[in-house]
């Protein structure tokens, strides 16, 4: 997989990506991942990107021109339209985009190309939305001041998920929200922590009891914290008429 990054901050992205799993991968030949200098697309003296918004008000917006040459130089492409089936997507990022998940990140993940395009200011022209770009994505309901941190976040997210990016193939199937529900929690040495015992059950090696104890875990844990991911996970009748029984006093007990 080919990344892009299309900033106005490209020393930004100086370090972030040279830590574990996106370090290896890359390192791999897995994704190769580039932070390009959106000035370099200017045509004018000044190398202006922004300009002031029509209608008045606050801030500035990043101009289209340079956006669109960029994206047109990276991909070939002059729009959106352009790019079906190629697999190749155009992302910007913004907090008016669809919220990135797990499941976001699967999709994004199946891609030849990605080309994220970082906002900064009050945003970018719409005319980017509305032609450019085959993806809006927010990484959450809040208010970055530039789309690099969520390049990054997805950048990340995305890599992981990259077949053969993990040490074991399977690690990835048993992170939070692959099957629905959070991970079940984890402990390693000393069993014995200023008082608090690791579970019993995860220091006998009796597997078939691990797997169940985790599965439980995972659903008290997914029912305290995220309620609204368990109307969408597959769960079993038997594990909802459970989970209706139970009481949240097991996380203290067990
Ligand atoms: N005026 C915009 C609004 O209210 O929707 C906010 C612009 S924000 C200050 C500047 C840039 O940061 C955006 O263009 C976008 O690239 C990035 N950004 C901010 N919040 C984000 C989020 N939650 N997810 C992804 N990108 C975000």
């Amino acid at each position: 997989m080919r990344v892009d990054i299309i900033t106005i901050f490209p020393d930004y992205f100086g370090a972030v990506f040279d830590y574990g799993i996106v370090r290896r991968a890359g390192a791999g030949g897995l994704v190769e991942i580039k932070a390009h200098d959106l000035r370099g697309w200017t045509t004018d003296k000044h190398r202006m990107v922004d300009d002031r918004p029509f209608g008045g008000g606050d801030g500035m917006v990043l101009k289209p021109e340079p956006i669109f040459a960029a994206v047109e130089s990276l991909t070939g492409a002059r729009q959106a339209q352009e790019l079906a089936g190629t697999g190749v997507r155009v992302v910007l990022l913004s907090p008016q985009g669809r919220v990135f998940d797990q499941k976001v990140a699967g999709e994004l993940a199946g891609a030849k190309q990605i080309v994220l395009i970082c906002g900064r200011y009050e945003g970018v022209d719409e005319r980017v939305v509305e032609t450019l770009v085959t993806d809006e994505i927010s990484i959450g309901d809040y208010v970055l001041s530039g789309g690099e941190p969520a390049a990054a976040v997805v950048v990340d997210a995305i890599v992981r998920l990259l077949p053969g990016a993990l040490g074991s193939e399977t690690s990835a199937s048993n992170d939070s929200f692959s099957d629905g529900l959070l991970d079940f929690p984890h402990y390693t040495r000393p069993p014995e922590f200023r008082g608090s015992r690791a579970p019993e059950v995860l220091l006998g090696g009796n597997h078939s009891e691990i797997a169940r104890w985790r599965r439980r875990r995972a659903l008290l844990k997914t029912r305290r914290n995220r309620p609204d991911l368990l109307e969408c996970a597959a769960l079993s009748e038997a594990e909802r008429a459970w989970l209706a029984e139970e009481e949240p006093e097991i996380f203290r007990d067990e």
